[in-house]
C-alpha cells in the first residue's frame, strides 16, 4: 500500500546525513501519489510538493538531525499546514446552521452533532427546515430520538424560513441550536435563495458545509457558492467509514478559508469525531498510524532542543572546547557519522588534505568508548564539565565510583578530551590564509 512505500522511502534516508535532490523527489513523489489518490486537488498537491522540496533542500537540518528526521519534520509541518487545525467549537450557547447538497449527510450530521453536544453536557436541539425532500421530517425526527435530543419540525409546512423562526422560539430553552436545511441534487438559484433567507432569520454563530468524503473536484464550486451566500466557517466530512479519504474537502477548506470541524464515520448518531489533523493526515497518506511519524518528529525536535543547545560543527572553531562540547559532539556523531566526516562539512575543511595531516586517533572515539564516556560524564559536576582541567586525582576517584566505571576510563576520557581540544586549537589558530595554504599543499 501507499503508506508503507512512503515509509520505505523515508527509511532509505535513515543512514544519510545529507539529503540529495533525488532523495527529496522520491519522497515527494510518494506523497503526491497518496494525496492524489485521496482526492486532494492537483494544484494543492503541487503547491505542497514545491514547499516540501524547497524547504528540504534549503533549510539546514539542525545539528544532530538525520536527513530522514529533517525531511519527516518538513513533510509533517507542511501537511499540518495543508489540512489546518480543527474548527473552534466552543462549548457554549450557539446556533449552528448546516448547508450542503442533498445526500451529503446534513440531517445525519445534525443529529450526530446534537448527540456530541449532549455528551459534553450541553442541551442541544435540532431544527429541521427541509420541506423539499419527502420523508425529511420523519428521518430527522427519528434520528433526534435516537440521539435523545430535542427536535422541532413541521411536516405540514412548506415554508422553511417560518419553520426556522418558530423552531428557535419553540426550543428557546436549549443551549445549542442546530439548524438542518434542505439540499438539492445540484446547486440551483432557489436553493441558494432559500438558504440565504434561513441564514438571515436564524443568524447562526457558525455555518458548516457538509461534504461527502467521496467528493472530488465538485467540492470547489459548492464551497465557493455556499461561502458566497451564507459564509462557511467550517466543514463536516461524512462517510469516512467508506473507502473515500476525504481529500476533496481540503479544496473546500482552501476555497472558503475555513477549517474542518467534524468527521462522520458511520450511520448511527454516535459515529462522529472531532477533526484531528494527525489522524486525518494518516488517513490521507494511507499510513495506518501517524503516531510513529509524529513521535519521531517530536524526538528529533527534543534532541535538537532550543537554539542555544544547537550543535553546529562550526562551533568547534570558536572558544574553549569543553567536555560539554565533547559530549554534544559524541551524541551528534551518532546521527551525523564519524567526526572526520563531520569535519568535512565545515566550509574550507573538506577535501581531505587537512584531515590527513592529523594523527589517526585524534578523532577516533569508538561507539563503545563513547557510551562509557557518556556514563562517566553523567557523574561529573557542571563545573567539571565546563573546566575539565580542574579534575584531579580525587575527583577521578569520585567520578569513577559514581559512574561504576574504572578510573582508567575516566582518565582515558580526559586524555581524549585533551587531544581533541588541542586539535581544535590547531584549527582555531589558523587564519583563512593558513587554511588555504594547507589545502593547496
Ligand atoms: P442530507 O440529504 O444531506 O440530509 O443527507 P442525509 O443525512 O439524509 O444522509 C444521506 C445518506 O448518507 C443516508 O443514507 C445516511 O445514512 C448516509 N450517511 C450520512 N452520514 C454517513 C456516514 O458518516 N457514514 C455512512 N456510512 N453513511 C452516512
Ligand atoms: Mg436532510
Amino acid at each position: 500500500d501507499l503508506g508503507s512505500s512512503l515509509r520505505g522511502t523515508l527509511d532509505t534516508l535513515r543512514g544519510k546525513s545529507r539529503i540529495s535532490e533525488e532523495d527529496v523527489d522520491e519522497v515527494v513523489k510518494e506523497i503526491q501519489r497518496s494525496l492524489l489518490q485521496a482526492d486532494v486537488d492537483v494544484s494543492l498537491v503541487m503547491d505542497l510538493s514545491d514547499s516540501i522540496k524547497e524547504r528540504a533542500l534549503e533549510e539546514e537540518p539542525p545539528g544532530g538531525t538525520s536527513a530522514r528526521d529533517h525531511v519527516l519534520r518538513i513533510v509533517y509541518e507542511e501537511l499540518v499546514g495543508l489540512v489546518g487545525d480543527s474548527t473552534t467549537i466552543p462549548l457554549e450557547e450557539q446556533t449552528i446552521m448546516l448547508a450542503g447538497l442533498q445526500g451529503s449527510g446534513k440531517t445525519t450530521t445534525a443529529a450526530k452533532m446534537a448527540w456530541w453536544f449532549s455528551k459534553k453536557g450541553l442541551r442541544p436541539a435540532v431544527i429541521q427546515t427541509d420541506t423539499f425532500r419527502p420523508g425529511a421530517y420523519d428521518q430527522a425526527e427519528q434520528m433526534a430520538e435516537r440521539a435523545e435530543v430535542e427536535f422541532y419540525g413541521d411536516p405540514d409546512s412548506d415554508d422553511p424560513v417560518q419553520i426556522a423562526r418558530e423552531g428557535l422560539e419553540a426550543t428557546a430553552d436549549a443551549d445549542v441550536h442546530i439548524v438542518d436545511t434542505a439540499g438539492r441534487h445540484a446547486l440551483e438559484d432557489d436553493l441558494i435563495a432559500e438558504i440565504e433567507e434561513i441564514e438571515a432569520t436564524v443568524d447562526p454563530d457558525r455555518s458548516l458545509l457538509v461534504l461527502d468524503a467521496a467528493i472530488g473536484q465538485g467540492a470547489k464550486d459548492q464551497a465557493q457558492q455556499f461561502d458566497e451566500s451564507v459564509g462557511i466557517d467550517g466543514v463536516a466530512i461524512t462517510k469516512l467509514d467508506g473507502t473515500a479519504k476525504g481529500g476533496g474537502a481540503l479544496t473546500a477548506v482552501d476555497e472558503t478559508g475555513s477549517t474542518i470541524a467534524f468527521l462522520g464515520t458511520g450511520e448511527t448518531v454516535q459515529d462522529i469525531e472531532r477533526f484531528e489533523p494527525d489522524s486525518f493526515i494518516s488517513r490521507l497518506l494511507g499510513m495506518g498510524d501517524l503516531k510513529q511519524l509524529t513521535e519521531r518528529v517530536e524526538r528529533a525536535m527534543e534532541e535538537t532542543g532550543d537554539d542555544e543547545e544547537d550543535w553546529d560543527p562550526e562551533d568547534l572553531m570558536k572558544g574553549e572546547f569543553t567536555l560539554h562540547d565533547m559530549k554534544k559532539q559524541m551524541q551528534a556523531m551518532d546521527n551525523m557519522g564519524p567526526l572526520d566526516q563531520v569535519m568535512d562539512m565545515i566550509p574550507g575543511m573538506g577535501g581531505g588534505g587537512l584531515m590527513d595531516e592529523l594523527p589517526d586517533d585524534a578523532m577516533d572515539v569508538t561507539q563503545e568508548r563513547m557510551r562509557n564516556f557518556e556514563v562517566v560524564m553523567d557523574s561529573m559536576t557542571e563545573a567539571e564539565m565546563a573546566n575539565p582541567r580542574s579534575i584531579g586525582a580525587s575527583q577521578v576517584k569520585r567520578i569513577a565510583k559514581g559512574s561504576g566505571q574504572p578510573e582508567e576510563t575516566v582518565r582515558e576520557l580526559l586524555d581524549q578530551h585533551k587531544m581533541m581540544a588541542q586539535t581544535m586549537k590547531q584549527f582555531q589558530g589558523m587564519g583563512d590564509g593558513d587554511m588555504q595554504r594547507m589545502m593547496q599543499q
